[in-house]
Order: C-alpha cells, then sequence, then structure tokens
C-alpha cells in the first residue's frame, strides 16, 4: 500500500540535505530517499589508510559567504581558511615563471573577452586566440573549472559562476562529506538504497514508484543530478518532458580525484601544487600534502579524467607519471595508490557537476521552475550563479523547500 507523506525529497545528496533541513525547520516531517547506501551524494568523505579523502566536494568556495561555513561551525567543525595553493607552480618545474605569467594572461584576457565581447555562438572557445599558444592550458583550467572544454561550454553560463564566487576558497579538515552527512537533522527520515523508478501525477499529489514499493506525496522535491533526469532513469509524466529537456542541457562535465600516498623520503613539501603538462589539456593538478597529510591528490578535469576508462591503475600511473616527469625518477618510489574516485561511473549521478551546452544558459531557470505546485526541482544545476557546488545545490534544497511548503500552505 503507498505511504501518505506531505514532503518527500528525491535524492540525499547537498541539495536533498539543504530541503530537508529548511522543512524541518519550518515544522514539517519530510522523508528522503536516496539510491545509494548513503547520504551526501557528491559530498563524500572516505578515509584510507588513515586519511580523510573528499573523492567530491572540498572546497567552501566562496567561504566568506557559503552557507556550509555557518553550519559546519554551528556543528563544531573546524574551518581552514587557508588560500589554496592551485595555480603556484612549485619551484617553477617544467612550467618557468615567464611561461606562468603569460598563460595567466591569456587566460585572464579569454575570460575577459567572454565578458566585455561575448562570442555571438555563446560558444565559449570562439573566444580563444585561434591557435593560440595557451590554448591546451586554457581548456585545462575549463577541465578543473567546468568538467568539460570550451568548446562544450556556454559561454553566459560560465561568466555567471565567475562573477559571483568571491576569493574565499576554505576547507574542512573533517570532510565535506562528512559535514553534509552530518548535517541532516535526525528528525528527518531517509530510506537509503530506495531509487526512484517513476514519478506519476495523482489528482492530487504525486505516485513515486521505488525500488522498494510505491509512495504517494502532496509535494516531492527532486533533487537528483541533471543525467539522472536527462536519460530518462526516472520515468516523468509527459507534461514534465520541458523539465528533461532543461536538464538534458544542462550535462555533468567529468572530474575525477586520484589520490597517492607519499611514503619514506619525498621531495615533496606540505601545501604545495604543481600543473603536469601546462601545455596540454589532457593533464592533471597534483595538489601536494593539502594540510599537510602525506598525500598527492591529483585532480583529472574534462578530457583527462578520460584516462580512468582504463580502470584506476590507468589513473594512478598517468598521475604518477606526471609527478616524476616534474621530480625526477627517485620520486616513483614515495608514491603508492590510496584512492581514486569513479563520479562517471556511478549510475545515479554520473559525472562531476553540470556546465550549460552553448545556447542554454537559460536551462538553468526553466530547470528550477515548479510544475504544477507539486513537483519542485533542485540540485547544484539549479542554482542561477553557484551552480557546480556544495553551496548552490544546499541553496538550490532551501529555494525548492520554499515553494513547496508554500503551495502546499495554500
Ligand atoms: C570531483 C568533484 C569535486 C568537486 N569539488 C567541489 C568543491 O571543491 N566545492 C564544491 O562546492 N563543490 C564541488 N563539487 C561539486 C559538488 O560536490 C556538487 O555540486 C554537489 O555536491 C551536488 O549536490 P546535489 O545534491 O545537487 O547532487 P548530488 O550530490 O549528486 O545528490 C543527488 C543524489 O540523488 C541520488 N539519486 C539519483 N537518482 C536517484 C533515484 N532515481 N532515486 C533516488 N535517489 C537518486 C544520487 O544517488 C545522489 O545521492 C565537486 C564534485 C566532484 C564530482
Amino acid at each position: 500500500m503507498a505511504d501518505d507523506i506531505d514532503f518527500l525529497i528525491i535524492g540525499g545528496g547537498a541539495a536533498g540535505i539543504g530541503a530537508a533541513r529548511r522543512l524541518a525547520a519550518l515544522g514539517a516531517s519530510p522523508l528522503d530517499v536516496e539510491a545509494l547506501d548513503r547520504i551526501g551524494g557528491r559530498a563524500h568523505t572516505i578515509e584510507a589508510r588513515g586519511q580523510r579523502l573528499d573523492l567530491g566536494c572540498e572546497w567552501l568556495h566562496s567561504g566568506d559567504r557559503n552557507v556550509w561555513t555557518g553550519i559546519a561551525e554551528d556543528l563544531g567543525f573546524r574551518v581552514d581558511r587557508r588560500d589554496p595553493v592551485w595555480g603556484e607552480q612549485f619551484r617553477d618545474l617544467g612550467f618557468p615563471a615567464a611561461d606562468q605569467a603569460a598563460a595567466g594572461r591569456a587566460f585572464d584576457a579569454w575570460a575577459e573577452r567572454l565578458i566585455r565581447s561575448p562570442p555571438a555562438s555563446d560558444r565559449s572557445s570562439d573566444a580563444l586566440e585561434p591557435n593560440g599558444e595557451w590554448n591546451g592550458f586554457i581548456a585545462a583550467m575549463t577541465g578543473f573549472i567546468s568538467g568539460a572544454a570550451p568548446e562544450r561550454l556556454s559561454a553566459e553560463d560560465y561568466v555567471a559562476y565567475e562573477r559571483a564566487a568571491t576569493e574565499a576558497n576554505w576547507r574542512l579538515p573533517a570532510g565535506y562529506g562528512t559535514l553534509v552527512a552530518a548535517s541532516l537533522p535526525a528528525s528527518v527520515a531517509v530510506r537509503t538504497d530506495t531509487r526512484v523508478e517513476a514519478i506519476d501525477l495523482a489528482a492530487r499529489g504525486v505516485v513515486v514508484v521505488t525500488s522498494r514499493g510505491t509512495l504517494r506525496a502532496r509535494a516531492v522535491i527532486v533533487a537528483v543530478p541533471t543525467s539522472v533526469l536527462a536519460d530518462g532513469a526516472i520515468r516523468l509524466p509527459p507534461e514534465v518532458d520541458p523539465w528533461r529537456v532543461a536538464a538534458a542541457a544542462l550535462p555533468l562535465g567529468r572530474d575525477e580525484k586520484v589520490f597517492l600516498e607519499i611514503i619514506g623520503d619525498a621531495p615533496f613539501e606540505d601545501e604545495t601544487y604543481v600543473l603536469g603538462n601546462p601545455r596540454t589539456a589532457r593533464t592533471g593538478g597534483h595538489y601536494i600534502r593539502p594540510l599537510g597529510a602525506p598525500v598527492i591528490e591529483c585532480f583529472l578535469g574534462g578530457g583527462a579524467a578520460d584516462v580512468l576508462d582504463d580502470g584506476p591503475d590507468a589513473g594512478f600511473a598517468f598521475a604518477v607519471d606526471e609527478i616524476v616527469a616534474l621530480f625526477g625518477s627517485d620520486a616513483r618510489r614515495s608514491l603508492r595508490p590510496l584512492a581514486v574516485s569513479n563520479w562517471s561511473q556511478i549510475a545515479t549521478i554520473g559525472g562531476a557537476y553540470s556546465y550549460a551546452l552553448p545556447g542554454h544558459a537559460g536551462a538553468r531557470a526553466l530547470l528550477a521552475k515548479p510544475f504544477d505546485d507539486c513537483l519542485f526541482f533542485a540540485g547544484e544545476a539549479t542554482h542561477p550563479f553557484d551552480f557546480t557546488t556544495a553551496h548552490g545545490a544546499h541553496d538550490s534544497g532551501v529555494r525548492a523547500a520554499d515553494e513547496a511548503f508554500a503551495s502546499a500552505s495554500r
């Protein structure tokens, strides 16, 4: 028999949790259903050989206005406000200072063109200098920032994020994933291992078919990644097709992390950074001993993450080879595989974070609209400018919760 629920939230990531926190604060008792065996979604901290590692979100971007900063401090989590060192090539290894300055200028000039003279095509690559010396570098950066090549990115969308972000990028030594999971109020009911298969409209409310039975709710907050909506993994009523189309215009980029453990004598200093190869998009950003941990965190963005198609060992080998090319062959002895993410392989996630295809910056607003006072949409992709982030996801959940609560009170 179908359960009768006032507010059902689909997805237990930062957006679903943001919605649950808001509804609980408003005195409601939502149910959150999550396909995985854990909550947090793309916020996931693991422990590997004694090291806490964030496989997904890690940085409190725009930390000075990021809702998670306050939640962390309320819950007793320490916030580390040190500036990141990405962009500072350790000892200029493989990237002479003059080249770093030239690459930085080329990137800034490209970003400036996106704002001042945006391409009519809205395609970010159309603002690149033809055959520009640093186009590979710029593509590596968009791989890290958006998970995709400039050819795939809407200029308008890219700029919306950049305009709104602040310079504060902070960290949580206990892990961003730990915080997001811990922030769910104990009063909120959660069913993990419960995958939603279909959403049907009923005379009053919504019927949700899950892998563990059918639920009936007055209002449903859909807080799943755009990949899930776009590929039909949840069967939606035909009337909701415009939301599926909007989600398809906001695909998830690809970003993965490869973690190496540092053992024994090693030439690696705390809180340092190297870009593997500054002249190609197919490279990693290697954060060395983050917060002093004996770890190198290799960030593979866009096409560079494709190395993982051949499995985790290919990712470890790629990361180690890039580091050895800069630090010398002795460095190899000090490195051993620790952990690797596989976001694009998780069926209910399917990638890293959303970007808008050229001409589709407006898809975020379309996806964020409620349907018929019974379906409400949240998730990082629905935020007008803090998309791609855990705080944008949270705030989108709050927005959807307020909409659902207001409609239920009418
Ligand atoms: C490698 C990487 C690094 C990142 N770094 C940062 C960073 O430093 N800072 C930052 O702010 N952000 C970062 N992000 C982005 C951030 O993690 C996400 O934007 C945010 O966590 C997304 O939250 P969400 O709730 O929108 O989606 P998700 O976290 O994906 O949650 C959606 C949930 O819905 C569930 N679901 C899907 N389908 C179903 C179904 N049919 N039934 C039930 N449940 C379903 C999924 O399993 C998932 O748990 C990073 C992401 C990645 C992958």
